[in-house]
């Protein structure tokens, strides 16, 4: 096998860089994940995310933690309702008698951050994950890498992946190619005990997802194992918005003064996220994507997956899928006899990861339009093979 008796650092322990060290650690690798989280307990914030059959679900397989994974999905969280501004119901799934199940390519079965990346760890072998270790720089030494970690040590690997997410510090080293302003802006936030202090909106979500979708504003809900409400919301802006706005995020007055304004024309409902300031959090994301022509020579020992190749909005929620799929790509060309350098092994990886990438931002871009237009509703009613007026 190509890595054997080499050293492989992943830079990232996100679901990428987790399905990765997995997959590699099955065929006898030396795998060290440098993750720049405390420990394994710091907080998965953000929507629960929705596997695929074709791409987070079959590396799930591959790596043969689809059992598991089955024990922590949460069975009708992938269930929809859609709405418009003010909170009129105009499609429900929670109104079907028959859902999809396992080995249906139309079942999306969702699980929260937390459990998916805890699936993932107690899959590794103990010592893989150095916590509270974000990559700074790295020097290149002969054929590898000479990695310099914040906690002001430095360790060396023949071989470096990043999939250290959409700031990635490894990528300038692979592609000066930056993303593009896609011009929207997601305020992604979290509800804590949402049953209380959300109690409303907590109903209206039903254990499911919410899409509310009126011109060129959306909120998206999802209800949390933990009891917490998530959600974001997006609307056309300019790429400088988040500071030329004069808001402060941190402040929830700030942010609830905002959304009141901005989102006049929309119910009192919504505000129940913005009103209990020791319960909610907020993150601006003004929404990039990778070029999605982009194109780099593959080099020697340094490659690239998930956001930090291919960052692109959520509105396919093929983000995760592609990042695990990367990494069972990538596992099976690095492990596959039929390489004759790692390098050629990298290149084979990167040119359809970039391909299928592609499609998937396509996609993702599109839709990210549709649902910000006056037709909305009825463009996502079409997709869903449903009558929304
Ligand atoms: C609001 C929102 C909603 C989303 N909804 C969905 C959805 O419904 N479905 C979906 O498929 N996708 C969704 N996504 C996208 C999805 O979250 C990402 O595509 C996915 O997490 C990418 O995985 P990754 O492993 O590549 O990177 P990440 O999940 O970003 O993980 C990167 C890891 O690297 C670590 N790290 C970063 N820099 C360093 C460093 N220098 N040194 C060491 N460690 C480092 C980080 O701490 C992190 O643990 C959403 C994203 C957002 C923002």
């Amino acid at each position: 096998m190509l890595l054997t008796g080499k050293k492989t650092a992943i830079i990232g322990g996100g679901p990428g860089g987790l399905t990765l060290a997995r997959l590699l650690q099955q065929h006898g690798a030396d795998v060290t994940i440098y993750e720049r989280d405390a420990d394994r307990h710091a907080r998965q914030q953000g929507a629960t995310l929705d596997l695929h059959d074709e791409s987070g679900l079959r590396a799930l397989r591959a790596a043969g933690l689809l059992s598991a994974f089955t024990a922590l999905y949460r069975p009708g969280a992938d269930k929809l309702r859609l709405t418009d501004g003010q909170a009129t119901i105009v499609f429900d799934q929670h109104q079907e008698t028959s859902s999809p199940g396992f080995g249906d390519a139309h079942f999306r079965p969702e699980i929260d951050r937390g459990p998916l990346r805890d699936l993932l760890i107690d899959s590794l072998q103990p010592h893989t994950i150095v916590w509270n270790c974000q990559l700074r720089t790295l020097e290149p030494v002969a054929d590898g890498w000479q990695l310099h970690l914040s906690n002001g040590t430095t360790a060396y690997a023949d071989l470096v992946i990043g999939a250290d997410g959409a700031n990635s510090k490894v990528r300038p080293l692979v592609t000066p190619l930056p993303p593009f302003f896609t011009g929207f802006t997601v305020v992604e936030g979290n509800v804590y005990d949402a049953a209380q202090h959300a109690p409303n909106l907590w109903a209206l979500v039903r254990g499911g997802k919410v899409f509310a979708l009126d011109g060129d504003q959306s909120i998206i809900l999802s209800a949390k194992g933990d009891g917490s409400l998530s959600f974001y919301t997006c609307q056309r802006s300019t790429e400088t918005w988040v500071r030329a706005s004069g808001i402060n995020f941190e402040d929830p007055q700030h942010v609830a003064a905002w959304f009141a304004q901005d989102f006049a024309g929309w119910s009192p409902i919504w505000r129940e996220l913005f009103t209990a300031p020791e319960a909610v959090y907020f993150v601006p994301r003004p929404q990039y994507c990778m070029p999605l022509d982009q194109h780099w020579d593959a080099q020697l020992s340094i490659t690239l997956l998930g956001d930090a190749a291919h960052l692109m909005p959520p509105y396919a929620g093929e983000g995760v899928n592609m990042a695990m799929l990367d990494a069972l790509e990538l596992s099976n060309c690095l492990t596959s006899p039929g390489f004759s350098s790692i390098r050629q092994a990298i290149g084979h990886y990167e040119t359809a990861m970039r391909q299928r990438a592609a499609e998937a931002a396509r996609m993702s871009i599109e839709s990210m339009e549709q649902l910000h237009s006056p037709g909305a509703l009825a463009w996502i009613g079409q997709v869903m093979g449903s009558a929304v007026e």
